[in-house]
């Protein structure tokens, strides 16, 4: 089991993981709008997340009926809680967000948000109520003012600065030759990773949902800049229900609960200092994060 996490090419596991972890985040979240998912039930209702605990209950799930991914994965997330997941590549933790945002419908067991079923409840409530910060954020060709309030067209000028703030992205836009109605994207200005995901955050914010799906920082900790925007993303994660992919042990510390995931399944839980002191698989690899990387 712990070959899988400590591969004989000790840079292997950070580089992969982190490469890996860009491309099925682009592709997961990058047309998330777009994906059909699964059809609504025709007495679909409405999620009510208040609070939006959320559960799964012994989840299986493959993408293909003869591999399974998942195999009986159950834990809860309580309301204004975060649980980080991590675990090689490979392992099912994007597997685990996409099944929460229902781009598929599991095989066996099930999971709720509030108690209620996803297969339950229609896309559009459930979208409605998960806001996502990827790590790499795709811009739309339009302007930063768009790209923050697509999901929201109706917010005033007002509510944008406030989030831009909130966000940390004030000083940016400030220097830009037209603010916040500059052009951005393939077509226009070029932006750099930690402001498009300052970008996600600031939609977040503006969407205010009580859900999270967060795909935390992976490269260098070492930088301020890099600190800092996990810093925001601590800010947007408190008070809502959180469900955090990390790829570096070193940015999920505070979370209420740690989940490792192999193979499809969840090996051991706990907080980061039940997880060290249990001396398992979890304690190996942060040391050996902690050694490759400090
Ligand atoms: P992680 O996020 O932990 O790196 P994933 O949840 O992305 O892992 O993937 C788990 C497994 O599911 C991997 O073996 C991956 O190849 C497979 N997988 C992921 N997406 C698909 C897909 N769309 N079709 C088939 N297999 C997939
Ligand atoms: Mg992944």
């Amino acid at each position: 089991l712990l070959q899988l996490f400590i591969p004989l090419n000790n840079l292997g596991f950070v580089y992969r993981e982190m490469r890996e972890s860009l491309i099925n985040i682009e592709r997961m979240f990058g047309l998330m709008d777009q994906h059909p998912g699964v059809p609504d039930r025709e007495d679909a209702a409405h999620l009510a997340p208040d609070g939006g605990r959320i559960r799964f209950e012994g989840v299986r799930f493959g993408y293909q009926p003869d591999r399974p991914i998942l195999r009986g994965v159950s834990f809860t997330v309580e309301p204004g809680q975060k649980v980080a997941l991590v675990g090689p590549s490979g392992a099912g933790k994007s597997t685990i967000a996409r099944l929460l945002f229902r781009f598929y419908d599991v095989d066996a067991g099930r999971i709720t948000v509030n108690g209620q079923d996803l297969r339950d409840v229609t896309q559009h409530s459930l979208r409605a109520a998960i806001g996502v910060v990827p790590q790499d954020t795709v811009l739309f060709n339009d302007t930063i003012r768009y790209n923050i309030a697509y999901g929201r067209p109706d917010a005033s000028e007002a509510e944008i600065r406030e989030v831009v703030r909130r966000a940390h992205l004030d000083g940016f836009i400030r220097e830009l030759p037209n603010g916040l109605d500059t052009l951005v994207g393939e077509r226009g200005l070029k932006v750099s990773g930690g402001e498009k995901q300052r970008i996600a955050i600031a939609r977040v914010l503006l969407k205010d949902p009580p859900l999270l799906i967060l795909d935390e920082a992976t490269s260098s900790l070492d930088s301020a800049a890099e600190r800092a925007i996990l810093a925001t993303l601590q800010e947007v994660a408190a008070q809502r229900t959180t469900l955090a992919i990390a790829h570096r042990l070193s940015t999920i510390q505070d979370a209420d609960q740690i989940l490792l995931i192999d193979g499809g399944q969840i090996i051991e839980a706990g907080t980061h200092r039940e997880l060290l002191e249990r001396d398992g698989a979890y304690a190996r690899l942060w040391r050996y994060q902690e050694g490759v990387i400090r």
